[in-house]
């Protein structure tokens, strides 16, 4: 099995496990109670929050929330700042952001809040000039994803939270960084983002267990209202395992980043490449240098996505056709079509995401087998005189 989807969720590390297992099994006690039992358990949690503020470049731990995922974090972030600040009703955000974002507006906007989309280029990069004339003193709340799930590209999100606090500084920042960490650096505290957004499952920690990151100063009701964990921003009893194994995550998250910008992208390029040259009909949906170093988007001219997805899942192949969230549906990408992607790509367009486990054997024989799987779903598509021109032109 040759797994290219780590943008959909990761493999927990084995170092993540084992510091997990004694919490899954001995270490059982309620990190809140008074007895001795509960001390390791109660450290653990601490020792956890340490990393993620040392991973994401927070000036204090009082500023990291553990919730169960990257969803969460959006809801408790957006919900959580726009109650605390129910005079001002506007939002500003992205056309190509995950649904977790995206259908959090939605109900706003049900409610009678006004939200302005900025779109994208024809390589996925954000229209920063629309954002700029879009903000205003009402604003109440910016979102802006770190990095896009499906096309990888980078958005300036230091620029852009300068830019609201130079211009309306009561509008608050919520970055969902979800698939930023573990890829590139994220270092809060220099700059003038309010709130962030991440989730373990993306980088080699089990799926259950995200963070927000809020700056000390940035008021937000809790989503889940009870006891007074997480200093009663989140209530539930905490799940320690899961915390340690984020921590763990985000501590060798941080060790491994060099080799992400350098081998992963090294072997993402090599894939990238090696797919563009060999097959006629694909073409890069983006190839902006700005890019987490893992993911690629390839549009095959003239064929379906999901037959694609079935003949390299025949020879051990898993990749997708674009969040997993949406996969599964035929609807094509939000993404995709926000970049204005031509009709002939939009149904054929894949998402190949490399891990540090990936391996170079893996992508030469993805390299290998492409062209035959493509030149058995091209010879059934009713498009052959398209093809054909395709073919002439290459
Ligand atoms: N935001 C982005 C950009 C994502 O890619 C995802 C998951 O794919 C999420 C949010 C949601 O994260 P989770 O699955 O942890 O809820």
């Amino acid at each position: 099995m040759i797994y290219l989807d780590n943008n959909a969720t990761t493999k927990v590390d084995d170092r993540v496990l084992e510091e997990m297992l004694p919490f899954l099994k001995d270490e059982y006690a309620n990190p809140s109670s008074m007895y001795d039992f509960a001390k390791k358990p109660a450290a653990a949690i601490k020792e956890a929050r340490a990393k993620v503020r040392d991973f994401l470049g927070a000036a204090n731990e009082k500023e990291i929330f553990f919730t169960s995922c990257g969803s969460e974090s959006a809801n408790t972030a957006i919900k959580g700042v726009l109650n605390c600040n129910k005079d001002k009703r506007h939002i500003i955000t992205t056309k190509v952001e995950h649904p977790a974002v995206l259908n959090t507006y939605k109900e706003f906007e049900k409610n009678g809040y006004e939200v302005d989309y900025i779109g994208v280029n024809s390589q996925g990069e954000l229209d920063i000039e629309e954002f700029k004339s879009k903000l205003r003193k009402d604003t109440a709340l910016v979102s802006v994803m770190y990095a896009n799930n499906e096309t990888g590209v980078i958005y300036p999100v230091e620029e852009i939270a300068e830019y609201i606090k130079s211009k309306s500084p009561e509008a608050r920042f919520f970055v969902d960084a979800v698939q930023a960490a573990g890829k590139i650096p994220i270092n809060v505290k220099d700059t003038k983002i309010d709130l962030l957004g991440i989730s373990g499952h993306k980088f080699h920690a089990p799926k259950g267990v995200g963070v927000l990151y809020a700056k000390s100063d940035v008021r937000f009701t809790p989503l889940i209202n009870g006891g007074h964990q997480e200093r009663g921003l989140r209530a539930g009893t905490e799940n320690v395992p899961y915390i340690v194994g984020i921590g763990k995550a985000a501590e060798l998250a941080q060790e491994a980043l060099k080799y992400e910008l350098s081998e992963v992208k090294r072997l993402r390029d090599k894939l990238e490449d090696g797919i563009i040259k060999n097959v006629f009909n694909a073409r890069l949906n983006t190839g902006v240098k700005n890019r987490v170093p893992n993911t690629t988007n390839i549009g095959f001219e003239y064929v379906e996505g999901e037959l694609i997805l079935l003949h390299l899942s025949d020879i051990g192949v898993c990749a997708s056709s674009g969040s997993a969230c949406t996969s599964g549906s035929l609807e094509p990408s939000h993404v995709l079509r926000a970049m204005g992607i031509p009709f002939t790509a939009l149904h054929g367009s894949i998402r190949l995401s490399l891990s540090r486990f990936t391996k170079e054997s893996e992508i030469d024989y993805v390299i290998e087998k492409l062209p035959a799987i493509m030149d058995k779903l091209t010879s059934i598509s009713p498009f052959q005189d398209e093809l054909e021109k395709l073919r002439n032109q290459r």
